[in-house]
């Protein structure tokens, strides 16, 4: 009996470290191996890929990003070979398990984590036997329980940070690694709400696998740990022995809940962490209060403030602070001050997601009592509830894209911070509502455009403000290359004339000289702009930098 498990990433980066954890529990026991697919792949030929394979059974991990995906994909697998069993596992079919049995061409479906009971599953349908077993639905027997896996027997199996398969491709990747399992945490929206307790990977095993990642190639690790400082202990063990290990090119991101660092941790860290070595995300969502009670989510935000503002004062640590646009007794005047409360931190990217009602979550059995409305589909995302408007929500949502476009990209560093220490000072969120609103009246883009095309809508808005930023415009603009641009943001000086004023400069030997310059840099590696004073700037592209000169042209320079 052949077994094919599979899922489907939201992107190649990604990869399924569930799915590593259920082929190395069970490939002793069975003819079993792994595909990762990506939602840019069609999904027919991922269908017609895994038929060829010849397989009986096909497990299949489904998260709110690929559900409809995966739904496709059983759908054609059963259409293709009706006496293929399907199962189904992962967050978003575990706790409605009857849900996806009469809606889903699957067979099964595994609750919680299936190491070991997809095992017992693959041996009682290899043996003919009758399936029951906890935490396994099928379309008769619906189970109620959520499995956990053994974490001790776990450590039995190789590991699945060390697989053979994985190797080659480790570099370009995301390694996911968790060091516990669960979050204490209530919070009313998340799934990891429903696992009661946490349990801890031992120290050792976690030391083994993490010095193999750092030996690697990889360059990129996330740590999947609910809320990874919860444990002090715990938390001061990983971050010692990743210092000890350090490795350049190489990141680790956490989820942090900051309330709970104290002053000595964010000492440490602080005082040993080097740049570009730590990522935190950092749960915010709102910063009311009723707004927290109502979604069981302890928070006290003064002291969370206090912790970041510490944090970003070390300046070592990257920061992502994330916020949730939709829940209960959160007003659209609310929610600004909410934004605003975040924006404020100053961190380098503000992730604004919208209330998912997830299947299985308490709000979402409790959704009536808010009045939300949401869409049916995954991902469950809200329209409006008692509280917010849909309209209101949409306008969130256009804020939402140009703090994406203008702000988390990075790509607008000066201007932005200019706008928001400057016209916009403590109104964070008027200035991604009002680009929002620019783009929509214009009916701008959201896809498919250029990087020259956002600087001139940028440039473009501000006008319409009457601000000018056209300086710190040009320099973010010319920061975001390593090489001279092919393109220019501006038009001002067309492409004849700018190789003739590049070809005026070059032949100035007492310029060149004073600024260690040879001609050809000037032509080949510089661009040129025309300024307010008449001046003209020059952006040379060195080999490790980027210098910037004004040049006075002389009429008899051109001649
Ligand atoms: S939102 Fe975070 S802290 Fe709250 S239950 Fe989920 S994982 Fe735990």
């Amino acid at each position: 009996m052949k077994t094919i498990l599979t899922t489907i990433n939201a992107k190649y980066i990604h990869t399924s470290l569930g799915l590593c954890w259920l082929y190395v529990v069970n490939k002793g026991r069975f003819d079993i191996s792994f595909r990762e697919y990506t939602l840019r792949e069609d999904v027919e030929t991922i269908a017609g890929e895994i038929i060829e394979t010849g397989c009986d059974v096909v497990g299949i991990s489904v998260s709110i990003w690929n559900a409809e995906k995966s739904r496709l994909l059983s759908l054609l697998l059963k259409k293709q070979n009706p006496k293929i069993i399907i199962i189904a596992g992962g967050p978003e079919v575990s706790y409605e398990p009857g849900y996806f049995l009469k809606n889903w061409e699957i067979d099964y479906v595994v609750s919680g984590e299936g190491e070991f009971v997809l095992g017992e599953l693959l041996d009682a349908l290899k043996n003919e036997k009758e399936v029951e077993i906890a935490g396994v639905s099928s379309k008769t027997k619906i189970s109620k329980i959520t499995v956990k896996a053994d974490i001790e027997k776990l450590l039995s199996y190789p590991s699945p940070y060390q697989l053979e398969e994985d190797r080659k491709e480790v570099k370009n990747r995301m390694i996911y690694f968790e060091t516990s399992r669960g979050c204490p945490y209530r919070c009313q929206y998340c799934l990891s709400s429903l696992e009661k307790g946490v349990r801890y990977f031992p120290q050792e095993y976690i030391a083994e696998n993490l010095k193999y990642i750092i030996e690697s190639d990889v360059r990129q690790v996330k740590f999947l740990d609910r809320t990874f400082n919860l444990n002090k202990r715990h938390t001061a063990f990983v971050f010692n022995f990743l210092l000890k290990n350090y490795r350049p090119n190489l990141s680790f991101q956490f989820e942090i809940y900051a309330d709970l660092l104290n002053e000595a941790m964010i000492d440490f860290l602080n005082d040993n962490v080097p740049e570009n070595y730590f990522r935190f995300e950092i749960g915010v969502q709102s910063t009311h209060e009723p707004t927290n009670i109502s979604v069981m989510r302890k928070q006290d935000f003064p002291l969370l403030a206090h912790n970041i503002h510490r944090l970003m004062d070390g300046g070592k640590i990257d920061l992502h602070l994330d916020l949730i646009a939709g829940l209960p007794h959160e007003n659209y005047e609310r929610f600004v001050k909410s934004f605003n409360d975040v924006f404020g931190l100053g961190a380098k990217e503000v992730q604004l997601g919208f209330l998912k009602l997830l299947r299985g979550t308490a709000l979402r059995k409790r959704a009536s009592a808010f009045g939300y409305v949401y869409d049916e589909k995954p991902p469950y995302e809200v329209i409006s509830n008692n509280d917010i408007s849909k309209l209101e929500l949409d306008r969130i949502r256009d804020a939402e894209r140009a703090l994406e476009k203008f702000w988390n990209s990075g790509r607008f560093t000066r201007t932005m911070n200019r706008l928001v220490s400057g016209e916009y000072k403590e109104r964070y969120f008027e200035l991604f509502d009002e680009i929002g609103h620019f783009y929509n009246t214009r009916k701008l883009p959201h896809s498919a455009y250029q990087l020259e095309d956002l600087f001139r809508y940028l440039n473009q808005f501000l006008k319409s403000k009457n601000i000018d930023a056209s300086a710190t415009l040009r320099d973010d603009y010319y920061s975001n290359f390593t090489i001279r641009p092919t393109g220019y943001w501006t038009d001002r000086i067309d492409k004849k004339s700018r190789r003739k004023l590049l070809y005026a400069i070059a032949q100035n030997e007492e310029f060149l000289q004073e600024n260690g310059l040879t001609g050809r840099v000037i032509e080949k590696q510089t661009a040129i702009d025309r300024l307010e004073n008449g001046k003209y700037l020059l952006t040379v592209y060195l080999e490790n930098e980027r210098k910037q000169l004004e040049y006075q042209m002389d009429q008899m320079d051109l001649k």
